[in-house]
């Protein structure tokens, strides 16, 4: 039991390293071109990271602000949950 669930982490690692070596290269790739670094379409603005295009910018920002609403409703949950009585 405790070996399956070795191997299985293993195999995960594993794949997690195949995708990461893979979206590095092939984000490279797009910079060398000149295009948007996130998704490789022609890019309209930069931000901190490189060129990036708009549908990437406003992607960006929704997921920023759905990351902060989970947050915060995790929170409240939390707090709602543990509050001391
Ligand atoms: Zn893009």
């Amino acid at each position: 039991m405790l070996k399956l669930g070795f191997n299985f982490l293993i195999a995960v690692l594993l794949v997690l390293v195949v995708v990461f070596t893979w979206r590095t290269k092939r984000r490279e790739k797009w910079e060398r071109a000149g295009l948007c670094y996130s998704c490789g379409a022609m890019p309209q603005t930069t931000d901190r990271h490189g060129r990036i295009c708009n549908d990437c910018v406003l992607t960006r920002k929704i997921q920023r602000w759905l990351g902060g609403f989970m947050a915060l409703v995790i929170a409240a949950i939390a707090a709602w949950v543990y509050w001391p009585l």
